[in-house]
């Protein structure tokens, strides 16, 4: 059986011509920086982004690690979203390998911080508090419905953190899937910051890979910090030529799962003791409004055994996410199914 598989974009498989660059890949030590396909992803990479450097990690979490270390110290502070794939979902590993200390502040529905929420949690000078180094954002954000951070707001944040002294990493997992919605560049979305990680892995579809962008010092610092997390790969040209093959022919297209997801979401929301929320991207959720009818796992294993994999979170939601491989006849047969389940 073939599952319709709505839970993640970092399902996709790599395309066609993503197996062919594997396979063509010219290779080397990228740990003596003699790869010259990390290389060529890299330089790529930065200029998309509008950065002076770039550096290929194998994920999204070594991403964000590796631009915490090296912008923070022990002991230092970073301020960000309480819902944020940061705080919630990669094992605190700030404080756990940084001695890094997390400051959670609310986020908004759609995925912003309150600049005075910011504001207020930037400490003073004094010998009883950590000094607060680093604010980090999430764009789109993956919690909050999949929405798109505005050029404005993240220049307004920026602001606020250069007033005080302060950097602005950038945690772009899904940032081409942002400058699709909001119509605009990509380096629009991340002029203003000081680093930014987005991933190759997800809507982007290539296997393995993330890339951290900024300026040609801090890479130059990020080179060690990965090293030290034990990132330095060998001949990862093989994998990161599938990322140039995303950067080239894959950013274009999101638009496509953002309408499908849309469709998706419509369809949802017709049928009775559903609600569904805001669709921005190619992420949306769903909820029961009578928790007691089903349990979650009983929806998700009753969609799974038809063939639909959603993901069912803790907070009672369902978490659908559109990629390369969901076509229109999926979103048909999705509602099909979507209908049969949960209306009996
Ligand atoms: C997926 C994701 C990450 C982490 O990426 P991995 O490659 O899974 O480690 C970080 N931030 C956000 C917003 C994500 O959605």
């Amino acid at each position: 059986m073939r599952f319709i598989d709505l839970r993640s974009d970092t399902v996709t498989h790599p395309t066609p011509a993503m197996r062919e660059a594997m396979y063509r890949a010219e290779v080397g030590d990228d740990v003596f920086g003699e790869d010259p396909t990390v290389r060529r992803l890299e330089e790529m990479a930065a200029e998309r982004m509008g950065k002076e450097a770039a550096l290929f990690v194998a994920s999204g979490t070594m991403g964000n690690l590796v631009a915490l270390l090296t912008h923070c110290g022990r002991g230092d502070e970073v301020i960000l979203g309480d819902r944020s794939h940061t705080f919630l979902f990669e094992q605190g590993g700030m404080a756990a390998l940084g001695g890094i200390t997390p400051r959670p502040i609310p986020n908004q529905p759609d995925g912003t911080l309150r600049l005075e929420d910011i504001r207020a949690a930037i400490r003073a000078e004094n010998v009883h508090f950590p000094r607060t180094r680093l604010i980090c954002l999430e764009n789109t954000h993956n919690m909050c419905d999949g929405a798109p951070l505005t050029p404005e707001y993240t220049a307004a944040v920026a602001r606020l953190a250069r007033e005080h002294g302060l950097k602005v990493h950038l945690d772009g997992a899904r940032i081409f899937n942002a400058a699709t919605a909001l119509g605009c560049d990509v380096r629009d979305l991340v002029r203003d910051v000081d680093s930014v990680m987005f991933c190759l892995s997800k809507g982007l579809c290539a296997p393995v890979g993330s890339v951290l962008c900024g300026s040609a010092d801090f890479i130059y610092e990020a080179r060690r910090a990965r090293k030290v997390v034990g990132g330095g790969m060998r001949q990862a040209g093989v994998i990161a030529a599938a990322g140039i093959v995303a950067l080239e022919q894959m950013t274009t297209r999101l638009a496509e799962d953002h309408e499908r997801a849309r469709r998706l979401a419509e369809g949802l929301a017709q049928i009775p003791g559903v609600q569904v929320g805001p669709v921005y991207t190619n992420i949306f959720y769903f909820w029961l409004t009578d928790p007691l009818r089903k349990t979650p796992e009983e929806v998700v294993q009753q969609l799974r055994e038809r063939g639909v994999l959603v993901l069912g979170r803790e907070d009672g939601r369902f978490r659908v996410v559109t990629h390369y491989w969901i076509t229109d006849e999926d979103v048909k047969t999705a509602l099909r199914v979507f209908q049969e389940v949960l209306t009996s």
